[in-house]
């Protein structure tokens, strides 16, 4: 099965969620089944083969992506997080979502400088997150190889405020 028929077929689409008037898409089924799983995974890391030392997920579906993806590639796995839950040193941004405001964290020491790194989130919607996400890393010192995501929201000009940056999404809705 390719990775769009699975995300096509299993991808939940959530009306009012979190809040009136957001069509939430709940990639949840498509992460819950073997063969669509591995199938994503394997596709969302494809467009950067060679090309990262490290991936980065981005709380908290990235995470199940990012760890999959440092697996089958032998790379190492990093965690964008949500304020306040990193015990060490951090640095942090904060950025506008499509629904509210929100800060973004990493350790600042978890990558040596230079290492190339895979960002990966579940959804690109208005990009403020993996832009805010970018940003963190090379704040760090890190290079951003490109961000990788299962599903693009394609009205909402994600892609464009990524401009410059090599962005590849498995699906666009
Ligand atoms: P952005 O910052 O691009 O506006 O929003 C992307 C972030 O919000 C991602 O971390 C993603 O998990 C979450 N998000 C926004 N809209 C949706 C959606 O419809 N479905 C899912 N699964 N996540 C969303």
């Amino acid at each position: 099965m390719a990775a769009r028929e699975a995300i096509d077929r299993l991808c939940a689409v959530v009306p009012d969620f979190p809040s009136p008037g957001i069509m939430f898409r709940d990639l949840t089924p498509v992460f819950s089944d073997a063969s669509a799983f591995r199938t994503v995974v394997d596709a969302v890391a494809a467009p950067f083969a060679g090309s990262f030392d490290a991936v980065a997920g981005v709380e908290a579906r990235g995470f199940l992506l990012a760890a999959a993806v440092a697996y089958a590639t032998g790379t190492g796995v990093v965690t964008v997080r949500k304020a306040g839950k990193l015990p060490r040193a951090v640095l942090r941004e904060s950025y506008d979502l499509e629904y509210g405001q929100a800060s973004l964290e990493i350790h600042q020491s978890d990558l040596p400088a230079g290492a190339r790194v895979l960002v990966l989130d579940d959804v690109l919607a208005t990009g403020g997150t993996l832009v805010a996400a970018c940003a963190l890393l090379e704040r760090a010192g890190a290079v951003v190889a490109g961000c990788g995501v299962v599903l693009e929201l394609g009205d909402l000009g994600g892609r464009a405020s990524l401009a410059g940056r090599h962005v590849a999404a498995l699906e666009t809705v």
